[in-house]
């Protein structure tokens, strides 16, 4: 095969690996942005427990005082019971000490549910927290495998861009800018196509005959009459009998 023709289809192999690399590595920030997601939502769970323990804890304050007041309130009306002068008042006073008295009981009741759920809210904020730890640490663990693959990325790209240069450093110019205008213009980068059944495998086109005749050779760079790409030749070889 002519030398130049060969050095194109790996120049064109290298270009697409290079394109393939290129296009994963912008897909880093993205990945990043998942992980940053998921820190955020560990973040917002356990700020929701805290929110459910504060809330219970000022609901709890806020009963407190109420029986604070309430306590107050019974004590006064018994107080007021030594200057009753009738049955009827007195009644109604250890009426309305009852009636006091009972309030005061379904707000301790209160008090005590609310406790409850302090204490709920509590457990909630240890295993929020294990779970946010956890989330991190996994967290942590898929960003520096990810960096590693990145990197990897990053290495293997490299190694392609030198092997690359020494390629076009062997490439006649005239023919590297022929490439390179057919690998900027052509869809999907294919500038060298595979001539294969009488027709171009960049447009599908045939290829005349006399024109594949010189095709098959793979002695000089040919163009396909209609795409403009550059042709060559893929020697079938027969699978061998026994
Ligand atoms: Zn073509």
């Amino acid at each position: 095969m002519d030398q130049q023709l060969n050095l194109l289809i790996q120049l064109q192999e290298i270009d697409a690996k290079l394109r393939a690399l290129a296009a994963q590595k912008k897909r880093l920030p993205e990945f990043l942005a998942g992980l940053e997601r998921r820190r955020e939502a560990s973040k917002t769970d356990l700020d929701k427990v805290k929110e459910a323990l504060q809330t219970a804890q000022k609901n709890k304050r806020d009963r407190d005082q109420d029986l604070e007041a309430g306590a107050q309130k019974v004590e006064k009306l018994k107080a007021r019971s030594a200057e009753i002068k009738n049955n009827k008042e007195y009644q109604a006073l250890l009426k309305e000490i009852e009636a006091g008295e009972q309030e005061n009981k379904a707000t301790e009741d209160s008090i005590l549910g609310l406790m409850e759920k302090i204490d709920a809210a509590a457990q909630g904020i240890i295993a929020a927290e294990q779970r946010s730890r956890d989330e991190e640490a996994a967290l942590q663990a898929e960003q520096k495998q990810l960096e590693a693959e990145f990197a990897k990325f990053d290495e293997e790209m490299g190694g392609m861009e030198q092997a690359r240069k020494e390629i076009v450093g062997k490439v006649q110019p005239a023919v590297l800018t022929q490439y390179q205008k057919l690998l900027v213009s052509k869809a999907g980068g294919v500038a060298i196509a595979e001539a294969r059944g009488e027709a171009c495998s960049g447009c599908y086109m045939s290829i005349p005959p006399q024109v594949f005749v010189n095709v098959k050779k793979n002695e000089k760079i040919i163009t396909c009459p209609h795409c403009g790409r550059i042709l060559f030749y893929k020697e079938v070889i027969a699978p061998k009998n026994g």
